[in-house]
């Protein structure tokens, strides 16, 4: 299933932390983030339920999640 209202991105210099990836997994309310033999991996299929907490992007290092609103024209989460 593809995600329609939001997509996650994680940066590359971080993704294969597996610290991060169990930090992402604990504090996103909704299970977007799990880990994996390489790291950070995305939930496809839970993407939807993004609750736009920001939890996520303040378990992380600054500027290395981003959240993306694809129903808000890509609009990133949290940028002014
Ligand atoms: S903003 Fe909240 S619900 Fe959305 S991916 Fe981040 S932690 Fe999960």
């Amino acid at each position: 299933m593809t995600a329609i209202f939001i997509n996650v991105e994680v940066d590359q210099s971080v993704a294969g932390d597996p610290e991060l990836a169990k930090k992402l997994a604990e504090v996103c309310p909704v299970d977007i983030f799990k880990p994996g033999a390489s790291g950070v991996e995305i939930v496809e299929e839970n993407l939807d339920e993004c609750v736009l907490c920001q939890l996520c992007m303040n378990a992380a290092p600054a500027g290395t999640v981003k959240v993306i609103k694809l129903y808000d024209g890509g609009a990133v989460l949290g940028a002014s």
